[in-house]
């Protein structure tokens, strides 16, 4: 159902009929999570998408029962009836699973031997970092996946980006290691280095409190940001609005994706916040798609993919630098895995 290297759409019910059209490509997808909880509403909408609105790409639910200030433990059990509505609707079966906090060996584990019983399902896991930071936690975590040797959709809990943290990206390259697919949900940019690393799929938020998991505590919603294309890094619009000033290079600030039409990417700073959260989001979704294309388009060979997007993140970690923009971690992080820049300049 998945085709390899999928950049799927990560929305809630209420933004799904509007990511449809954008998700609805080849190797794209969309991943549902419930609007304020509600998965009969999901239900309904997944069941209109796939009927009446014709969306022919893959479609994914995600209960999300591990977010909020509800959330549900790993121990929690799953819910029969959301794996059968799954399966009635002819949609891959993800698991509701709970929240897998630090040093639940025990969850964990429960997590995917309930899994392990479902044939065909994918096991969810929302995990707290140290499973993919810390060196004990990775290695517990990699046996068991290899022992369950089931599919599994990591979410990742962090204040924003997981992959600014120390230890995160490694930790991702140790599970894509471990031999089972792998999907990634609730993501931005790593969705691409994911993907050129082996990932099955990787699910890219609309807005930012979808392209992580917030820790239970977590403060409300911030304004709207999108993609600058040549850093490779989401910012805020009036940050790209007064970077311009400084550099007023016209071939730098415009875009010719369809919503923003050859205009400067600050042509966004007009709209007001709520307004500004759709082309913000259909922006970016038009960059991470042609990103995919160039890194892994024409079945190129997934370690020159990898190659190729260490050193991306390299170009646009110096370009932030030029811009007298702190460099985004994450830059830092992917571009670390590639081959060493001293090595480079001393081959050329
Ligand atoms: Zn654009």
């Amino acid at each position: 159902m998945l085709d390899a290297r999928s950049l799927l759409v990560y929305c809630t019910t209420n933004q799904a009929l509007r990511c449809a059209p954008i998700a609805d490509r080849p190797h794209g997808g969309l991943v549902v999570a419930p609007h304020q909880g509600d998965e009969r509403g999901l239900l309904e909408t997944a069941a209109y998408l796939r009927g009446r609105a014709r969306f022919g790409a893959p479609l994914l639910l995600d209960a999300a029962r591990y977010a909020g200030p509800d959330r549900l433990p790993a121990s929690a059990p799953f819910n029969p009836r959301w794996l059968r509505r799954q399966r009635e609707l002819g949609l891959p079966v993800l698991t509701d699973s709970g929240y897998v906090d630090a040093g639940d060996e025990r969850g964990l584990a429960g997590i995917l031997r309930r899994t392990m019983a479902i044939p065909g399902a994918v096991a969810v896991l929302p995990l707290h970092p140290a499973w993919l930071r810390d060196r004990l936690h990775l290695s517990v975590l990699t046996g068991h996946l290899r022992a369950a040797a089931v599919p599994v959709a990591l979410v990742l809990e962090a204040r924003a980006d997981p992959f600014a943290l120390d230890g995160c990206v490694p930790g991702l390259l140790a599970v894509l290691g471990c031999g089972v697919p792998v999907l990634l949900l609730r993501c931005d940019l790593s969705s691409l280095g994911a993907l050129c690393h082996g990932a099955v799929a990787a699910a890219v938020g609309t807005v930012a409190a979808l392209r992580h998991l917030a820790p239970r505590e977590a403060d409300g919603v911030r304004p709207p940001s999108t993609i600058f294309r040549p850093t490779m890094s989401y910012r805020r619009i009036s940050a790209i609005q007064r970077a311009k000033r400084t550099r007023p290079d016209p071939r730098l600030w415009s875009c010719d994706c369809p919503v923003c039409a050859g205009r400067d990417l600050d042509w966004m700073a007009g709209l007001g916040d709520r307004e500004r959260e759709v082309p913000a989001f259909e922006h970016a979704a038009a960059v991470l798609f042609a990103l995919r294309d160039e890194l892994l388009g024409d079945g190129r060979p997934l370690p020159r993919a990898a190659r190729d997007w260490a050193a991306r993140c390299a170009e646009a970690a110096f370009r932030e630098w030029e811009l007298g923009w702190t460099v985004t971690p994450m830059l830092r992080h992917w571009r670390d895995t590639g081959p060493n820049p001293v090595d480079l300049r001393l081959a050329s």
